[in-house]
């Protein structure tokens, strides 16, 4: 079966071919996924949503194909770099299979909860596929993909994906559509088609149940921001367990008491969730619930205070806590939000520190991608020096493997870890 997307049956269009600018031509090249409108020199024809666009060079050589998307600047995304090769049902379901490969090894049947496909990076454009124990959610941040849906689905429910995931996963159970916001109304008008929507299985009424390091956790994969959880965090909670006995910590930015878990089973005293939403402090308290069995989950006296944590941060100034996580949403979601999410990860750790004790850990995170790793840590070390505290600098991280990023603008997550 050919895989076309959604063309009028009137319309056997020739292909889309389009030529491009030397500049975007070494930029794909090396590799990098996205191809702007102004890049374009030469276009054979209109293109039409989710199209499958055909890039040459100047000397008319083959170069890639891409998700074309008349109506964004970001006009083709790459699925395809060097050779050409037809996108067909085995190429997309090759295309799975790499994907899921490389994770291979990565997780027991401790954690049943993972991102299987990771965007651009993992050849996919804005398409992302997590997996919470045997339910799988597709979220698509990208109008292009909306045409070829019902293929991605076809290839999730018949591609050999079972012998490589670990735990008991069987076939997928159920199949989540998420869409991220900006597409929501043209996937509704034009392809009837809704954020939350079952793509496949049965209906759900409740949250989703997964491991992840033998921790029990709740997904609202309907829901949920993101795809229900935050499964970038895995390895940063590793880490806080590994930090945490005996600790009295305070996890700003909870959501669903994520790190607040792990450190309570690594053995912290007390543990306080602050979120701004009631619905994840809930979330959060149900999470507690199900790790009870576990002796350091059980004997961790859990606090949960829904609030504004710039603002609690401000006004609590009594150093209580010697261990302190703050891990806020992205606080620039533009480029031109950039400086001032700076000041704004500074101020954090500001205020932070004042609740911070002596011999304390704080931890700062970040998942803005238009702030770099770099940026970040600087901020924070310079924002230490300005405390002055004495303090040690003892780890940095990035993205955990399952969710890797081969280009720049891909690199989000990034967290520090200082001790005073
Ligand atoms: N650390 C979490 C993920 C945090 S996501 C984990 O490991 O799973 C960011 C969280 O911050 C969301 O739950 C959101 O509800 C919350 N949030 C957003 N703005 C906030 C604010 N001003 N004060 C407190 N919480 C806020």
């Amino acid at each position: 079966m050919q895989f076309q997307p959604s063309l009028p049956p009137e319309n056997p269009a020739p292909r889309l071919r389009l030529k491009i600018t030397p500049t975007a031509d070494w930029k794909l090249r090396s590799g990098h996924p996205w191809l702007y409108a102004d890049s374009i020199i030469e276009q054979s024809r209109a293109g039409q949503l989710g199209e499958l666009a055909v890039i040459y060079d100047r000397h008319n050589n083959f170069l890639a194909i891409g998700l074309y998307d008349p109506e964004s600047p970001l006009r083709v995304r790459i699925l395809l770099l060097g050779k050409p090769r037809p996108i067909d049902s085995d190429w997309w379901r090759a295309h799975l299979l790499a994907a899921v490969q490389r994770r291979a090894g990565l997780f027991d049947a401790q954690t049943t909860g993972y991102r299987l496909i990771n965007g651009e990076s993992d050849g996919w454009p804005g398409l992302v596929l997590d997996r919470y124990d045997s339910t799988l959610v597709v979220k698509i941040y990208t109008a292009a993909w909306l045409p070829w849906l019902s293929e991605v689905k076809t290839i999730l429910t018949t591609a050999p994906l079972i012998p490589l995931l670990s735990g008991e996963l069987g076939a997928p159970s159920r199949i989540i559509l998420r869409l991220s916001r900006n597409i929501q109304p043209i996937a509704g008008r034009v392809f009837q088609l809704s954020d939350g929507q079952i793509l496949q299985g049965p209906a759900l009424d409740g949250p989703v149940i997964f491991l992840e390091s033998g921790l029990r956790f709740e997904a609202d994969v309907v829901r949920g921001q993101k795809t229900g959880f935050f499964l970038d965090q895995r390895e940063n909670r590793r880490l806080v367990e590994s930090l945490a006995r005996g600790r009295v910590v305070l996890n700003a930015f909870s959501f669903s008491g994520g790190f607040s878990l792990y450190a309570a089973r690594g053995g912290a005293a007390a543990v306080t969730d602050l979120d701004i939403s009631a619905h994840a402090l809930e979330a959060a308290r149900r999470n507690f619930e199900l790790n009870r069995s576990d002796p350091g989950v059980a004997n961790c006296r859990h606090n949960t205070v829904q609030t504004n944590a710039f603002d609690w941060l401000k006004s609590h100034s009594t150093p209580a806590f010697d261990l302190i996580i703050l891990d806020p949403p992205s606080l620039a979601k533009r480029e031109v939000e950039r400086s001032r999410a700076i000041q704004a990860y500074q101020q954090l750790v500001r205020h932070g520190l004042a609740s911070l004790l002596p011999g304390g850990i704080l931890a700062a995170s970040s998942c803005s991608a238009h702030v770099s790793a770099t940026e970040f840590f600087d901020a924070i070390r310079q924002t230490a020096q300005q405390s002055k505290r004495r303090f040690t600098e003892f780890q940095t991280t990035a993205e955990p493997a399952d969710h890797p990023a081969t280009f720049p603008e891909g690199k989000y997550l990034k967290c520090i870890y200082l001790k005073f």
